[in-house]
């Protein structure tokens, strides 16, 4: 590593919505993300590429990219604390 890339502030973000979210790491990669969408409820339908702060759903076809469409992000955060608890 002879470079050192500051993260964007978006990671960040996406990372928040990954902790909320409780999503899955791929066996297969330490940068993908997968679990039940928030948006449409599809199981595991929905993917995040943390090192990309992208996401997007295989069943609902949402996607986006956080921090570069404010209101999504903030949309998906809203959905994710509107998460039922369970026990
Ligand atoms: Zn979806």
């Amino acid at each position: 590593m002879g470079r050192v890339l500051a993260l964007p502030i978006h990671v960040g973000i996406a990372e928040k919505v990954r902790d909320r979210l409780e999503l899955d790491r791929m066996a297969f990669s330490e940068n993908i993300y997968y679990g039940p969408c928030p948006l449409c409820g599809g199981n595991k339908s929905f993917f995040m590429w943390l090192h990309k702060a992208c996401f997007h759903c295989y069943q609902c076809g949402a996607d986006g990219v956080f921090g570069r469409a404010p209101e999504s992000t903030i949309g998906m955060i809203a959905a994710a604390n509107e998460k039922p608890k369970e026990g």
